[in-house]
């Protein structure tokens, strides 16, 4: 029988209105006792929660150190981790333990809802019951994964899209791995292997980057104010369609400078579906000259997080880390 650890870290699938109508985190104790279906499933389940249960919107890289230890601990006693997680930043939650766990021969699978476990028409109960069904499954799957709505997709190739439909998470650039039905079908072209090596978690995280997004009519201003940040050291940079940014000298000799004195540039898209090219438009040459690196199709959330996870572990190679920047570590992009 396979054993499953289920670890509670907050967000609204737990969620109660307090006294003044606002959705707070609490302790609903043992989920399978909430959910006794889940006992019907076969496997063996344990639960941790953290001490500390909050709204995904309070995540931070201390948290993720948090939960890879949490795993790292309980990784030779479970077969498989289901973590419930508020929705608003799973996919930057996701995204940060597919680098920080590296080596997975387990399945580390994210789900939450959007409507609380003890609400009529919950999504609580299908999204949990499938997200454990699969990590116990015979199929196993090494990755970090969000399980959502019907879908599983690969961690670090999902978005939150919509706040409001049941379907909250998509990955345009990236099939799911499964998709439920009355049966789950999985894409076994997509599936990683289960790696033979020891797990190896990465757990030192560089906070010092930043992200800004482009918009008509950044000023110069903005641009010097955000390269200015002290002690930073990556800048993950959003730009239009295919990577384009504005051709104005000011911009651009401003991002030089600040790339000349060590600063790593990532060119992500704000666009969901798609690749960044860097040179096939005019509005994107001049990025590619001054040193900008082309996040191809990484998600704002992967690029930020490799980013943290990388210059934790090379802190003083920024050449390798660069390098890596462009090569996928663990599907988060393909390769260019
Ligand atoms: N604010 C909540 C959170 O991310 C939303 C959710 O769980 O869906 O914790």
């Amino acid at each position: 029988m396979k054993k499953i650890l289920i670890i509670y870290t907050g967000g609204t699938i737990g969620m109660q209105h307090d006294k003044a109508g606002a959705l707070k985190p609490f302790d609903f104790g043992k989920v399978s006792e909430q959910v006794p279906e889940l006992n019907r499933l076969g496997c063996k389940l344990a639960h941790h929660a953290f001490e500390e249960l909050i709204d995904s919107s309070n995540v931070t890289p201390d948290f993720w150190v948090k939960l890879a230890k949490t795993i790292e601990k309980n990784y030779a006693k479970y077969d498989g981790f289901v973590i419930l997680h508020g929705t608003d930043t799973m996919a930057y939650s996701a995204s940060a333990l597919s680098f920080m766990l590296e080596n997975l021969s387990k399945p580390v699978i994210f789900t939450g809802s959007q409507l609380p476990l003890g609400a009529i028409r919950t999504d609580a109960k299908r999204n949990l019951i499938t997200s454990v069904e699969i990590a116990a499954g015979k199929v196993i799957i090494p990755e970090v994964c969000i399980y959502f709505n019907n879908q599983l997709f690969r961690g670090n190739r999902a978005e939150k899209f919509t706040s409001s439909m049941f379907d909250a998470f998509q990955s345009l650039n990236c099939p799911p791995l499964a998709t439920v039905g009355v049966n789950v079908e999985f894409d076994f072209d997509l599936l990683s292997k289960p790696s033979t090596k020891k797990l190896i978690v990465h757990t030192t995280l560089e906070p010092h980057i930043g992200l800004v997004r482009l918009f008509p009519g950044i000023t110069e201003a903005w641009m010097e104010h955000i390269l200015s940040v002290p002690d930073l050291k990556a800048l993950v940079m959003e730009t239009y369609g295919s990577g384009n940014a504005p051709t104005d000298p000011k911009f651009i000799r401003a991002l030089a400078a600040a790339i000349k004195n060590g600063l790593i540039v990532i060119n992500v898209s704000q666009c969901s579906g798609g690749s960044v090219e860097q040179g096939k438009y005019e509005t994107s040459k001049l990025l590619k000259e001054i040193g900008v690196i082309s996040g191809a199709d990484l998600t704002t959330e992967a690029a930020l997080t490799k980013l943290m996870v990388l210059l934790g572990q090379y802190p003083n190679d920024s050449k390798k880390v660069k390098k890596m920047m462009i090569m996928p570590i663990c599907g988060e992009m393909k390769l260019i």
